[in-house]
C-alpha cells in the first residue's frame, strides 16, 4: 500500500488524512500540538465566550475515528528532493512516497511586536488576551487597540477579519457589562482601505458599524513600531493602548525555507492548481503553506485549504492506481465567512462576481457557533459531512 505522510495538523494536513484514508492509503499525520485548533472560532475566547478546550479536537480522537497514524514531534526540517523529514526528537521519516505539506504559515516580524498578542497566533495568545482584558475589566477602563498589518509581497496572506471579529465582542462584552463608555477602542491598520477584499459594499458598512459602536479608526499610515503602551506609526502619530491585539500579515513557513522547494517572494510553496509541485514528484503543499493562486482578491482562508486537502487526497489516490484524472482548486476560490459580533453576525461572500455583506442580526451569532459544533462533531465522524462543507 502506498504510504503517504501529512506534515501538519491543522485544517488542511486533517482533512487530507481524513480524505486519504477514504482513499486506502496508509497514511501518518506529523503534529507540533496534539489538538486540531479551530481558529475560527478561537474570536471567543478573549471574551471568555469559550476556551481553548472548547475550541480544540484531539489529534488522537481524530487518528483513532479515522484511522491514521498519528506521531506528536515538531518537524525540525525537510529535505524535499530526499523526501526526507527530521522530527523534534530526532526521527527521521523517509520511507513515504508521497507527502503533503500543511504547516501553515508564520507572521512577519515587526518592531516591538512583543508588546502584542494576535488572535491568529500561537492558541496560548488568545488565553492569555482573555486574562489582560479581564485584567481591564476589574480596572474598570482603559485603552484597547486591535488592528492588522499588511503584506506587499502576497495579499492573500493578510487575515483581517478576525481582528473586526475580536473587536466588535469585546465592544459587545463591555456593553453587556455596562462598562463600555469607560473604554477607549480603536481599530487600526497600515493600508486606505482595509477590508477591502470583502468589496465595496462591505467598506461602507464596516465604517457605519464602526460609527454604531463608537469604535475609533486610524488607517493609511505605515505602522512603524509598538510599544508597551500604544502603536507609532509613520505619520509621527501614536495610539495609546493598555492592550494591544495585532495580527501581523502571513510569510512562509519557517521550516520550507531550507527544504529546496520553490517559494514564492514572501515564502509561500509554489504549486499548479492540482496542488503539486514542478520538479518534486510526490510532493504536495495545500492550505496556508502554499501560495494561491488567483485574482487580487483571494485570501487564505479555510475552506479552501479543506478544498485543497480532498483534491490533493483525490489526485493521490489517482496517481497511484495510475489513472490521469485530478481535481484543480481554482472554481472553489471565494471569500466566505461569518464575521461574528457576539450579538450578531455578518455573512461576508466575495467571489469575481464582486462581494456581498448582508447583516444577520442575533441569528448569525448562533449560526457561527452552530458551525463550531458542526466542525468538531463532523470531523470526528459523529455525525454526517454535509457536502461542500
Ligand atoms: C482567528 C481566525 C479566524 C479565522 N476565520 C476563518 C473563517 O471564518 N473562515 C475561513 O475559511 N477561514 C478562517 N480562518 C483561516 C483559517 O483558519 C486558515 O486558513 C486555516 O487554519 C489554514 O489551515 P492550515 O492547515 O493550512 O494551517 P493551520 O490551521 O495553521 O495548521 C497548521 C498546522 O501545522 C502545525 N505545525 C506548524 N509547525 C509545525 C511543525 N514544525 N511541525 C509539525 N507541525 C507543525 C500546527 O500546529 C497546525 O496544526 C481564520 C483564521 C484565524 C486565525
Amino acid at each position: 500500500m502506498s504510504k503517504v505522510l501529512v506534515l501538519g495538523g491543522g485544517f488542511a494536513g486533517v482533512e487530507a488524512a481524513i480524505y486519504l484514508k477514504k482513499q486506502e492509503l496508509d497514511v501518518t499525520l506529523v503534529s507540533d500540538r496534539d489538538y486540531f485548533y479551530i481558529y475560527p472560532t478561537s474570536i471567543w475566547i478573549p471574551t471568555g465566550e469559550a476556551t481553548k478546550e472548547d475550541v480544540s479536537v484531539p489529534l488522537d480522537k481524530l487518528a483513532f475515528a479515522h484511522g491514521f497514524e498519528l506521531i506528536v514531534d515538531p518537524v525540525t526540517s525537510f529535505e524535499a528532493k530526499e523526501k526526507k523529514v527530521i522530527l523534534q526528537s530526532g526521527r527521521v521519516l523517509d520511507e513515504y512516497e508521497y507527502i503533503v505539506v500543511a504547516l501553515g504559515q508564520d507572521k512577519i516580524q515587526m518592531k516591538g511586536m512583543e508588546h502584542t498578542l494576535s488572535i491568529c497566533g500561537k492558541p496560548e495568545e488568545a488565553t492569555e488576551l482573555y486574562k489582560r482584558l479581564d485584567a481591564l475589566v476589574l480596572k474598570d477602563s482603559g485603552k484597547i487597540a486591535m488592528g492588522f498589518g499588511g503584506n506587499p509581497k502576497d495579499s492573500s496572506a493578510v487575515r483581517g477579519g478576525p481582528a473586526f471579529e475580536v473587536l466588535f465582542n469585546v465592544h459587545t462584552f463591555l456593553k453587556r457589562k455596562g462598562i463600555r463608555d469607560n473604554f477607549e477602542l480603536t481599530f487600526f491598520a497600515p493600508m486606505e482601505k482595509p477590508g477591502q477584499k470583502m468589496g465595496d459594499k462591505a467598506l461602507v458598512m464596516m465604517d457605519k458599524m464602526f460609527g454604531m459602536t463608537n469604535i475609533k479608526k486610524k488607517v493609511g499610515s505605515k505602522i512603524t513600531s509598538f510599544e508597551a503602551d500604544g502603536i507609532n506609526f509613520e505619520d509621527g502619530t501614536k495610539i495609546e493602548s493598555d492592550l494591544t491585539m495585532f495580527i501581523s500579515a502571513g510569510t512562509g513557513h519557517s521550516i520550507l525555507i531550507e527544504s529546496g522547494l520553490p517559494l514564492s517572494d514572501a515564502g509561500f510553496v509554489v504549486t499548479n492548481e492540482y496542488n503539486e509541485i514542478e520538479g518534486f514528484e510526490g510532493i504536495y503543499a495545500i492550505g496556508d503553506s502554499a501560495s494561491l493562486m488567483g485574482p487580487e482578491w483571494r485570501a487564505k482562508q479555510g475552506h479552501v485549504a479543506e478544498v485543497m486537502a480532498k483534491n490533493v487526497a483525490y489526485n493521490i489516490a489517482m496517481k497511484v492506481q495510475n489513472i490521469d484524472s485530478k481535481y484543480s482548486y481554482m472554481e472553489h476560490l471565494n471569500i466566505l465567512c461569518v464575521m461574528d459580533t457576539g450579538d450578531g453576525a455578518a455573512f461576508v461572500y466575495r467571489s469575481n462576481k464582486g462581494g456581498k455583506m448582508i447583516p444577520m442580526p442575533i441569528v448569525g451569532h448562533w449560526m457561527k457557533k452552530g458551525w463550531g459544533w458542526y466542525c468538531r462533531n463532523s470531523k470526528l465522524g459523529k455525525i454526517p459531512r454535509i457536502p461542500g462543507m
